[in-house]
């Protein structure tokens, strides 16, 4: 038989256990429940096998950023794949979805971040900057800098660079990670880790950690920084005000590379086109996946300043680094597309009227919850954290069975996409929502904290 939507989910779940391995998933203890399997999407809408339609306040992984269901991108892949379904992009050769997407990131990226090089994910485009930024001080007749400094409970990706930048324990865990020459210091988690420190000066605080990790390894030693503006995966962790500042001039003073990674943060999530002008962040190479091509189709890349463009370019040399995919013509196409849209239906000004202050309103009124100690929001990317006592700003373990987990599993239940990182519960829906759709998705947050309680 034929396997599609008809099938009944129990048919269709034994099937995806005997053939599927999932992602970061104990996949025996998944086939013993079964996946939930999604059939279709409208807006910020997912109908399941069974007939639910739940909210999705994840935009998939933070990636559907213009909704689901827009056939208008549908039908950009379709005369794409027609008119030039691939061609590579290495040997001398170009095409125009590739130009034309390259062209439309530098107008919309801030200063002069006017060049991109394509991968096919987040993870992918964060291996391409350990090569620019090693390659980078190569050529500039310094190849001993090598070292990235990195934060723990960063998120950059699962591939073994990525993974290695990223600050994940249970990623380092399984197999060999972090790769030489990346390092990591403490994040700028105020509510979890502040102890007794007001927010600003423990913003200050962590920031400096910068500093003394350089001075440490040997600034001659220290190729550049990376960071989220905005930590997602870890937990929506908004650093104090004071924190972003104080990177770039402890950058600026060693003349350390910036790497910004956007993948989240960018193209509308944080109420501007990049996270990194939200915080007044200047990087030398940001980092960007996801809401590129709303996840209509696989791609990421890196954007690169002139300068580290051209100190490349003119090496005299190839830079011997890229991949089958990169700048694939129906991703671009799509890209393109979806950054049109975004542009069109003004739907970054639409992040910041019903985040402020309509979100927001809704949102820090989950604070007054027993259960939840803090409740941030950064125009559509938000997270509270659950504690035992408020008080004392006090946290819940975060393994699988506590209050983190059991709540995430409650939403799931009232048709609410929402994730739980340990002791946090964050969301990140579609940049297209709207107040109505905000109501539905608060009060199924706020059902499922009682649920809980
Ligand atoms: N960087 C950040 C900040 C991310 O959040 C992610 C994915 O969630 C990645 C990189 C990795 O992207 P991908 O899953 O497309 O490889």
């Amino acid at each position: 038989t034929k396997i599609t939507n008809h099938l009944p989910t129990k048919e269709l779940q034994a099937l995806d256990a005997a053939h599927h391995m999932h992602p970061f998933t104990e996949d025996a203890a998944l086939a013993k429940k079964g996946a939930r399997i999604i059939t279709r999407g409208k807006g910020v809408w997912l109908t399941d096998s069974e007939g639910q339609q739940i909210i999705d306040g994840m935009a998939g992984l933070w990636c559907v950023n213009i909704g689901y269901g827009r056939k208008d991108l549908a039908e950009v892949a379709a005369q794409q794949m027609e008119e030039l379904c691939y061609y590579n992009t290495f040997f001398q050769t170009s095409h125009v979805p590739a130009i034309a997407l390259a062209a439309k990131i530098a107008e919309l990226a801030p200063g002069d971040l006017n060049h991109v090089f394509y991968a096919g994910s987040g993870s992918e485009a964060n291996d391409t900057n350990i090569r620019l930024v090693r390659r980078y001080w190569d050529v500039k007749g310094k190849p001993e800098k090598t070292v990235i400094i990195s934060r723990k409970n960063a998120y950059h990706g699962s591939t073994m660079g990525g993974g290695s930048l990223g600050g994940m324990t249970g990623i380092w865990a399984q197999g060999g990670l972090p790769i030489p020459d990346i390092v990591h210091i403490d994040q700028p988690y105020w509510w979890g880790e502040g102890g007794d420190m007001d927010e600003d000066d423990f913003g200050l605080a962590r920031a400096r950690e910068l500093e003394k990790k350089i001075e440490e390894i040997g600034p001659d030693r220290v190729a550049a920084f990376i960071g989220e503006p905005i930590q997602g995966a870890g937990g929506v962790i908004v650093p104090p005000a004071t924190y972003w500042p104080e990177i770039q001039r402890i950058c600026d003073k060693y003349g350390i590379l910036l790497i910004a990674d956007e993948v989240i943060t960018g193209f509308g999530r944080t109420g501007n086109w990049f996270g990194s002008q939200t915080f007044g962040i200047k990087p030398h190479i940001m980092t960007i996946a996801k809401g590129l091509s709303s996840g209509y189709a696989p791609i990421g890349g890196s954007i690169i300043c002139d300068e580290v463009y051209e100190t490349i370019a003119t090496s005299g040399d190839d830079f011997n680094h890229g991949y089958t995919y990169s700048g694939h013509p129906v991703a671009s196409a799509v890209a393109l597309k979806n950054l049109e849209i975004m542009q069109d239906e003004k739907i970054v000004e639409h992040v910041r009227d019903v985040a402020h202050p309509y979100l927001m309103e809704r949102w820090q009124k989950l604070a007054d919850h027993p259960l939840v100690g803090e409740a941030k929001l950064v125009g559509l990317m938000g997270s509270i954290a659950l504690t035992p006592d408020k008080a004392a700003r006090a946290r819940f373990a975060s393994d699988a069975g506590t209050v983190g987990y059991r709540c995430r599993e409650r939403c799931f239940a009232n048709n609410l996409i929402m994730r739980h990182v340990g002791d946090r519960m964050i969301i990140a829906p579609s940049l297209t929502i709207t107040p109505a759709e905000i109501d539905v998705l608060v009060d199924r947050a706020t059902t499922s904290l009682d649920e809980c309680y």
